[in-house]
């Protein structure tokens, strides 16, 4: 059973603290969970995740399943267990996100918003567009930016490598046949066993039509009845959340709003595409946040960086989760107070990554000249220790802005963050 109680909450703004809980723990929200994708995180042994600060995780289920974890899951008596954290929270994806990626997302090599992975247009699926980067860069930015009445690139079901239909979907796994539908998904979350479980949708790409968005909202919505149907004596172990899409289009964004607000679960998700810009994804979330039901919990999916979870918790998300903690530690990103430090830059110097970190790298003084070594030496002790201080520096973002809420000063340290990130 899961209950959210907002704490905190200003009448003239959408920005709230609140707490979550289930039978296995509590957390403060806003919050940021750190995603272990095949149930435990590359750079940690699961002995460690005990130690971390973080109080929110989430599982990917297509990468448990595929990778045949679950079994493993089930034997150890759920999830908790099998990562050896109680009293955290686990929340487990739907296996849509990965549906999407298998599609549009690998054969074009695009994500949730479209201008960060313009300049990551790989040669191939730039010539399979018929495009050069220069006319794809000019292209959206054009269209986006000054309604210069350039056509903006759009892709239709055709093209797509995976089959998504009314039932479910028809992709491959190590060349055979395999489909993953609401009843499967529902069926592989609750063997895993987590507080929070996302209902089966399709993730559409920014550069999906508006008529494919909203045929694919609507399926979603569909698939939203048959998830919760699956649910339904699941529902006092573990909470169902329905996910608001609709891409870009505010129409679109707020019709799923209304009927995904509507349905009986505790709590939602906003998944989906945000459109091209920064700016574009708080216009998006401010649609759906004005119409989902305010006492019930909102987590945005696989939004995590540092200006976007600021405008989302202005317009009343709770929750996030991003791989960006983890991945950019793995990539020799190290996150700060005051920016983002590339370790090849440091490498010379000897003093630990931050003070006044309660990381184990930053408390035992590991240096950046030392993590530099490590990193060349492929000692796995580089990306255990950068992984280690990401995450203490996201948990303390996250205690920072639930603090600023309380405390009425959210705006100030917004502005803090801005002039670094
Ligand atoms: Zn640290």
């Amino acid at each position: 059973m899961l209950s959210f109680d907002i704490t905190s909450k200003k009448n003239s703004t959408k920005v709230r603290a609140g707490i979550l809980r289930t039978s296995c723990g509590e957390i403060q929200t806003p919050e940021l969970a750190i995603v272990a994708t095949d149930a435990q995180l590359r750079s940690l042994p699961n002995d460690v995740l005990k130690e971390l600060p973080s109080r929110y995780f989430i599982v990917n289920t297509y990468h448990t399943y595929t990778k045949e974890i679950i079994p493993k899951i089930e034997t150890a008596g759920g999830i908790h267990s099998y990562m050896q954290i109680p009293g955290r929270i686990i929340a487990t994806d739907s296996g849509g996100f990965q549906v999407f990626s298998l599609g549009f997302g690998r054969k074009h090599n695009i994500g949730k918003l479209v201008q960060e992975n313009i300049v990551n247009f790989n040669k191939s699926s730039m010539s399979s567009l018929g495009l050069t980067r220069r006319s794809t860069l000019k292209h959206f930015v054009m269209d986006s930016r000054s309604g210069s009445g350039m056509t903006r690139f759009k892709f239709d079901d055709s093209d797509n490598p995976i089959k998504i239909t009314e039932k479910g979907v028809e992709f491959e796994l190590d060349g055979k046949p395999n489909v993953l539908n609401p009843e499967i998904s529902m069926d592989l979350q609750h063997t895993i066993g987590a507080d929070i479980m996302m209902a089966f949708d399709e993730c559409t790409s920014p550069l999906n039509s508006y008529e494919y968005t909203k045929k694919s909202m609507e399926r979603t919505h569909r698939w939203l009845d048959r998830s919760i149907e699956a649910h339904q004596s699941f529902e006092e172990k573990q909470a169902l959340f329905g996910i608001v899409q609709g891409g870009e289009y505010q129409d679109l964004r707020e019709e799923s709003a209304r009927i995904v607000g509507s349905k009986e679960v505790p709590g939602f998700g906003i998944g989906g595409s945000f459109g091209d810009f920064h700016e574009a994804l708080s216009t998006t979330v401010s649609w759906v946040t004005a119409i989902l039901p305010p006492e019930k919990p909102r987590h945005l999916l696989g939004i995590g960086k540092i200006r976007d979870i600021f405008s989302a918790v202005q317009e009343g998300v709770d929750l996030f989760d991003c791989v960006i903690p983890t991945r950019e530690a793995r990539h020799r990103m190290l996150y700060t107070k005051k920016g983002r430090l590339y370790l090849r830059k440091l490498k010379h110097l000897d003093e630990p990554i931050e003070k006044n970190c309660a990381c184990r790298a930053c408390v035992e003084g590991v240096t950046m000249s030392q993590l530099w070594r490590w990193f060349l030496a492929h000692d796995l002790r580089a990306s255990t220790y950068t992984t280690l201080h990401n995450i203490q520096f996201y948990a303390d973002l996250m205690r920072e802005i639930r603090e600023s809420i309380e405390n009425n000063t959210f705006s100030q340290r917004r502005e803090y963050y801005y002039r670094y990130y």
